[in-house]
């Protein structure tokens, strides 16, 4: 599916994802962050990783969208964007199209980030990176952004190895 264009107002909300990607960090969590917003333009739901405490699976798009589940009818999930600071893992991609879930922009993509890591000496992931529209079948992505990216690539650079 054709790509949008990032807009001024994506690049504010992306600016908050990585703004809660940069709280993750200073929490001992991974810096990734995510804000859902709805079709109305306002804010729905916002998380950040939250892996510290032992579940690897505390991802914010996860959360994202079990919330969008519990709270949004299918219509009004399609048509939420999910800005998020890190492009969606596998995991976060399923559970993102498993509830409809509509646009998604993101800072970096997973593929800039795992590169990074592997610069900065990282060991790698335990789940291969997967671009979202390979999970998803024609979901609308946009990004990476390069202002917004390369905030999250000195968020990056500021994991402990
Ligand atoms: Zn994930």
């Amino acid at each position: 599916m054709l790509a949008a264009m990032i807009t001024d107002v994506d690049r504010d909300w992306l600016a908050r994802a990585v703004d809660l990607a940069r709280q993750a960090l200073d929490a001992g969590d991974e810096p990734y962050g995510s804000v859902l917003v709805g079709a109305d333009g306002t804010e729905l739901f916002a998380d950040h990783n939250r892996i510290s405490g032992g579940d690897a699976t505390r991802h914010p798009e996860f959360a994202i969208a079990r919330w969008a589940a519990g709270n949004l009818t299918a219509q009004g999930r399609a048509d939420a964007v999910v800005y998020t600071s890190g492009e969606h893992c596998a995991m976060c991609s399923a559970a993102h199209g498993w509830v409809g879930l509509g646009r998604i922009v993101y800072a970096a993509s997973s593929a800039q980030i795992g590169r990074w890591r592997a610069e900065l000496g990282h060991p790698p992931a335990a789940v291969n990176a997967i671009p979202v529209q390979d999970v998803v079948p024609g979901i609308v992505v946009d990004g990476p952004d390069e202002e917004q990216g390369a905030r999250v690539k000195e968020l990056v650079a500021r994991m402990p190895r």
